[in-house]
Order: structure tokens, then sequence, then C-alpha cells
């Protein structure tokens, strides 16, 4: 193994940029990272991947109008860039992906249709349409549509008739006071307490990954998210105690992705 080269269950990775107590950031694309790792190696993956949904538009937070641009990682050119973008990195994450694991990917309308059917297009089968319902969206400043109060996450395995994937169904049903969980999942968006590490555009909620690893893995089991941005999926997964590699191709999201996980394993120290 050369220098430059390191090991992480079994996946050979270049020297990431940070790594402790089995979680890992990765600076890096996406697309040149997973096609370098080791096939059928991670048990879940938990994307959120870019909307392309920054048009120029406006939006309004805490009371103040504001662009919905994210960025230029969430700019696109064309229906067929966006189609393209979607079913090459759910190929390559289908590719590291155990034959009995699972994915879950969280869209809005802008992206969400493209994802469904490249999963679709890549031999996946769709497992739940996920609704995400918040109880605290941005009110719709041109009072020509209804509010978009709602995201979309896909839960999916491999297409085949041997695949088995883990759900933890006597969990989700305790945590549902003793009733079967339903596919609509309520509450408010991310909560200022957790962006305590710096400013992230599309930051998720802790509690929406929460449900998805408890529902999907188990203890030790490896985690990915292809598209980590402020390091929510790593957070909860480490919280959790779960294996965990995260990617993101900017330094400044991987920073509040380190300060947050490295607050988690203080806490756990403690
Ligand atoms: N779930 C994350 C969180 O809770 O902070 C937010 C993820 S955000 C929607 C998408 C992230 O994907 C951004 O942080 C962006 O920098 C990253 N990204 C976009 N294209 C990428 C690529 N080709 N390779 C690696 N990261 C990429």
């Amino acid at each position: 193994m050369k220098n430059s080269e390191y090991k992480y269950g079994g996946v050979l990775m270049t020297k990431p940029y940070y790594c402790k107590d089995k979680s890992i950031l990765v600076h890096a694309d996406t697309f040149e990272f997973l096609s370098k790792m080791k096939s059928e190696s991670m048990d879940m993956i938990f994307a959120d991947p870019p909307y392309f949904l920054s048009n120029g538009g406006i939006s309004n937070s805490g009371g103040k109008v504001v662009s919905v641009d994210k960025g230029d990682w969430d700019k696109v050119g064309s229906l067929e860039e966006k189609h393209e973008f979607n079913r090459k990195w759910i190929r390559l994450a289908k590719q590291v992906l155990k034959p009995n694991g699972s994915i879950w990917i969280s869209g809005s309308f802008h992206n969400i249709y493209s994802v469904g059917m490249a999963l679709e297009q890549e031999g996946f089968k769709i497992l739940n349409n996920i609704t995400w319902q918040k109880t605290n969206p941005a009110p719709n400043l041109s009072c020509r549509y209804f509010t978009h109060s709602t995201e979309t996450i896909l839960w999916a395995r491999k297409n085949n008739k041997t695949a088995r994937h883990y759900y933890n169904y006597d969990l989700m049903k305790e945590l549902n006071d003793g009733k079967q969980m339903k596919d609509v999942w309520t509450g408010s968006l991310t909560k200022q307490s957790e962006k305590w590490a710096g400013k992230h555009p599309t930051q998720k909620p802790e509690y929406l990954l929460e449900r998805i690893i408890l529902a999907s893995t188990q203890e030790n089991d490896y985690i990915l998210d292809p598209f980590v941005g402020s390091g929510t999926t790593g957070v909860v997964a480490k919280r959790l105690a779960r294996r965990f590699i995260g990617i993101d191709s900017k330094k400044d999201y991987l920073k509040i992705a380190k300060a947050r996980l490295e607050r988690e394993i203080k806490q756990e120290d403690i």
C-alpha cells in the first residue's frame, strides 16, 4: 500500500480529509471516488444530491427575501444533463452497495422524478416513497402557487429475486406508538441548534436521518453518503454506532461536517 493510500473496512481510498472512530470524510468528486471504491462494500447509502433548483428565483427565510440559489453545484444546463447526472451516480452507487443493502435518496419535484426513473433504469426496486411534510415551510412569496411544504425520500434496493433488504419493522412500530410506521413523516425544518458549526444551504434535520438509519441498518453497518454536505448523516451514524464514509467536493462544507463529528465524538467520551 502506498503512503497516500488508506484502507477502511476493505475499502481502498486516497488519504481522507478526516478519519476518526470509524467515521471518514473524503474531499473528492463523488463520481471519481465512487468508481474507485470496493464493490459491494456498503450496507446502506443515504444521498441528498443536488436538487437542481438554483434558477435565480426568490424565497423567504426568517422574514427576509433571499435567493433560492444554493451554489454552482446545484445548477444544471438541461433536463438531459440532469438525468444523466442522476443515472451516472446511481449506477456507481449500485456497484458499491452490498447485495442486501438499500439506498435512500431525497429530493423535491425539481429532481425526484428523474431520480425515481434513474433508479428503475439502473436496476433498483423502489420500496417506499416517503413524504417529508414540513411543519414550518417558507411562505410562497409569489402568491401564485400553493406553499411548497414537502420533500420526497425514495427508498430502494437492488431489483433481483435474491435481494433481501433489512427493515427494522418492530422498532419503527414501537416509535409510532405501537402502530405501523407510515410513509408520511412530519416535522420541522432543521433547527438553529443543529446549525452551530457553520452555514450549509441545505442542511437536513437530524431526526430524519435518525429514522432512516434506525429503520434500515444495524450497529457497525457501513453507511455511505456521496453528497455529505454539512455531515448530518455522519453525525447521526456516529451517534447510533454505525460506520460512515461521506464525500463532498467542497472543503468549506467538509469543515462543518468535521466540526460536527468531532463534537459528537467528544460527547460520546463524556
Ligand atoms: N445532506 C447534506 C446536509 O445535511 O448537509 C446536504 C447535501 S447538499 C443537498 C449536496 C452536496 O453535494 C453539497 O454539499 C455539494 O457540495 C455536494 N456535491 C455536489 N456535486 C458533487 C460532486 N460531484 N461530488 C461531490 N460532492 C458534490
